[in-house]
């Protein structure tokens, strides 16, 4: 199965995103559709599916993107009120786009708990 997404062609400059950082590692650009004021995803550039293909061997790479996260977090100006970073997995975690990214998420308060109205409870 090609691990080709809609996040490779951003790496690659195929489709245009609102590129916030970029180093060798990890690119972060704005939520195409933002759930808070301030809504980046943070993604390896080498891709990873989901959360359950997370290895000893490329787990390096996911401290790398909370060490990113705490970095704009400093440079946006969030970082003492607060912010919320969250990574779905697979259906039932609400992911959508299988490039394994962070959400991080700013500029209100935010709810908890996380999920309201459709799929409540633990039932
Ligand atoms: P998830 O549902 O956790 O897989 O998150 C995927 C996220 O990618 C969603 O919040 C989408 O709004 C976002 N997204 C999808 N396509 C794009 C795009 N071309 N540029 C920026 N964000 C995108």
């Amino acid at each position: 199965m090609s691990s080709e997404t809609i996040f490779t062609k951003i790496i690659n400059r195929e489709i245009p995103a609102d590129i916030v950082y970029e180093d060798e590692k990890a690119l972060a650009f704005r939520d195409i559709n933002p759930q808070a004021p301030f809504h980046v995803l943070v993604i390896p550039k080498t891709a990873i599916a989901t959360i359950n293909d997370v290895t000893e061997e490329n787990s390096h790479l996911i401290g790398h993107l909370y060490v990113v996260a705490a970095k704009l977090a400093q440079e946006h100006g969030f970082a003492e009120d607060g912010y919320r970073v969250v990574m779905n997995c697979n259906e039932h975690g609400g992911q959508t786009v299988y490039h394994l990214h962070l959400h991080v998420l700013a500029g209100k308060e935010m709810g908890w708990p996380p999920y309201q109205d459709t799929k409540k409870g633990l039932a």
